[in-house]
């Protein structure tokens, strides 16, 4: 059956021209309006953890909605409260001081955005006026609002849109020295990713870690872990940040956090909830009643007996999977990222222009769904719910995309 494909929509061009439509889904299959079946090895930018057709997160939800959708932050509800007190209590004990409180947003780049802004908070409140820089790593992906790209280093999503906020600097990802050379006391935050989602996959050193924890620790400066695609499970750990080592102050987390409804949360310690004041930041939809009953219930299913287990399982088979196709094809050239959040770097060497871009639209021929990451790397982030059978059913479709792109190589 022909895909569903569109070119004809009423979005802003922002967007890719020609996308799928899409119709259902089902745990983790989609179908597209023609009714062709899609393995998902993408959940929608990392977002639907749990899947398509989660009855009871759609009841959870349903439940709330009649009750109560929308009441601002004017006023507190239920739902708000006991999300915010489970998320303080599931990172509390491991990072570097308590984190007390939670401010909800709509979006990664809002959870960025209060993040930047407490941090220059803090400083300012603790050294005075000057003590503002941010700085992010190259090749870091941290949202497109006006803060959140100022901390994203990537030419090609800045350049049309500066000048951009200033006191914003990129070390680079994997520079120990550098790191160290960069860092005085007019940084007030370094925000980081352990894995990054959009910028090619590429992991956090064992000794960007430790440099961070030194540097941060000596100027007093605010480690913010940009945990958005990698947080709630992804890597195999609530925390990938924690788990990798690094002792944030202060932690944002969105994309799987509510389910696919629009949510982030920004955790903070209390030496920066001390100095907040009522105006200082907020947000209309923030940690409404529904949303966060939303985001209860994906908690309480990734933190239910066994389900990180499952995910670290699957990362091990999917790992041997793709070690499988690394030594297949010699044009994968690198094996990147961690638990369900991983990547083929690939270099075709002459064909790289004309065949890179065509392994997307190839998987999705074949059935596939996937991502791309950075400039060279194809992204696969399955729901963290897939079984055995379909990760291994994935696994073979990826494997016949990649053998079409090979036959496509000029002799
Ligand atoms: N930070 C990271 C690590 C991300 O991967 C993303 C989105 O891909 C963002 C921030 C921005 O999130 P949003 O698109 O929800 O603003």
């Amino acid at each position: 059956m022909k895909t569903a494909l569109t070119t004809d929509t009423p979005f802003a061009r922002n967007y890719a021209r020609e996308v799928l439509l899409i119709s259902h889904g089902k745990g983790v299959w989609l179908w597209d309006g023609n009714g062709n079946r899609y393995l998902d090895f993408g959940s929608g930018i990392a977002v639907n953890a749990l899947g398509y057709g989660d009855r009871r997160l759609a009841r959870s939800v349903a439940r709330q909605m009649k009750r109560l959708v929308h009441i601002s932050n004017l006023y507190a509800t239920a739902p708000g409260m006991e999300l915010a007190e489970r998320l303080r209590g599931l990172a509390s004990p491991v990072g570097r001081a308590p984190f007390t409180a939670v401010h909800f947003g709509n979006s990664g780049a809002e959870a960025n955005e209060a993040a930047i802004k407490y941090a220059r908070l803090y400083a300012h409140a603790t050294r005075g006026p000057g003590h503002h820089r941010i700085l992010s790593l190259s090749d870091g992906f941290h949202g497109r609002t006006m803060g959140a790209l100022s901390a994203t280093p990537k030419e090609a999503y800045r350049r049309k849109f500066e000048p951009l906020l200033p006191g914003f600097d990129t070390v680079p990802f994997d520079d120990p020295d550098a790191l160290r050379e960069a860092v005085d006391d007019t940084v007030a935050g370094i925000i980081v990713e352990v894995v990054q989602g959009e910028g090619g996959l590429r992991v956090l050193s064992p000794e960007m870690v430790a440099a961070l924890h030194e540097v941060t620790a000596a100027h007093d400066v605010l480690l913010i872990a940009d945990e958005i695609q990698t947080g709630l499970g992804r890597l195999g750990a609530l925390f990938g940040s924690i788990d990798a080592g690094l002792t944030p102050d202060i932690i944002c987390l969105s994309k799987p956090l509510a389910g696919g409804l629009p949510m982030s949360a920004t955790l903070i310690p209390e030496r920066v909830n001390d100095l907040l004041q009522p105006g200082d930041h907020g947000t209309t939809f923030g940690g409404g009643p529904a949303t966060s009953a939303a985001a209860l219930y994906v908690l309480e299913r990734i933190t239910s007996d066994g389900f990180l287990d499952g995910v670290r399982a699957r990362a091990q088979q999917l790992e041997e999977g793709l070690q499988a196709l690394t030594a297949r094809f010699p044009w994968i050239i690198e094996l990147r990222g961690r638990g369900l959040l991983r990547g083929l770097r690939i270099d075709l060497g002459p064909d790289q222009d004309r065949l890179f871009p065509e392994i997307l639209p190839a998987a999705r021929e074949a059935g596939l769904l996937v991502l791309r990451s950075g400039g060279d790397v194809v992204r696969i982030a399955p729901p963290l719910v897939i079984s055995p059978r379909e990760l291994e059913r994935g696994l073979r479709l990826l494997e016949t995309t990649l053998q079409q792109i090979h036959d496509r190589r000029t002799a």
